[in-house]
């Protein structure tokens, strides 16, 4: 079995830029993000579900999913988030674990904002939490995306706890400092995992 590192943070935390480092490493990287995206692309069979369940207005005109207006639908209403989270799941988890299997470095990076949240951790052989104060997540968050302060209060309230993450992890690295020296912390890591992979 190939060792699966699960890579996780906040919004604004570093995720992106510490998988993109582990990347230039060599290793591979499955963003559970970009996978959520992927199995309800255009005339997906899991489009063709929520479809099903909701109605056609879950489609724009292209036959993409109306995100916004899916988004606000399930906002306050926990039968259809339930819903929602029934169909898309269980195909993202299984999509998920087919690009592990896929891998072909030593070992695996997971990247997800809600790798505990949503249980994926279980697919991981460890855990690396990339960790930042509230104040640099906001921060670098709304550098990023020009997003406003509420919203990402909003996003940072929905996520679990800086602690609790901090708790469940078995590694953690603070990211308090420039990008370079981010960079200078994770390659202990990265060296750690290697001989790990190796056992
Ligand atoms: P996440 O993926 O966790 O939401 P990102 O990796 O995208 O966060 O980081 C958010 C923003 O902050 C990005 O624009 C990124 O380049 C920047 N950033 C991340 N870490 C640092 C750092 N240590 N110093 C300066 N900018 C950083």
């Amino acid at each position: 079995m190939r060792l699966i590192v699960g890579l996780t943070g906040g919004i604004g935390s570093g995720k992106s830029a510490a998988s993109q480092w582990f990347e230039q490493q060599g290793i591979c990287v499955v963003d559970a993000d970009i996978v959520a995206r992927e199995v309800v692309e255009a005339g997906s069979p899991v489009l063709a579900q929520l479809v099903a369940a909701f109605g056609d207005w879950v489609l724009l005109d292209n036959g993409e999913l109306n995100r916004r207006a899916l988004r606000e639908h399930v906002f306050q209403d926990n039968a259809a988030r339930q819903t929602l989270n029934s169909i898309t799941h269980p195909a993202i988890r299984q999509s998920i674990i087919q690009q592990l299997e896929q891998a072909t470095s030593p070992y695996v990076i997971l990247v997800s904002p809600l790798l505990f949240e949503s249980q994926q951790n279980q697919l991981t052989s460890r855990t690396l939490l990339i960790d930042a104060s509230v104040e640099l997540q906001i921060a670098r968050a709304s550098q990023r995306d020009g997003q406003s302060l509420e919203q990402i209060q909003s996003i940072i309230a929905a996520q679990m706890s800086r602690e609790q993450k901090q708790n469940l992890a078995d590694d953690i690295v603070l990211n308090d400092g420039e990008l370079a020296h981010l960079y200078t912390k994770l390659r202990p890591l990265h060296l750690h995992y290697l001989a790990l992979s190796e056992q």
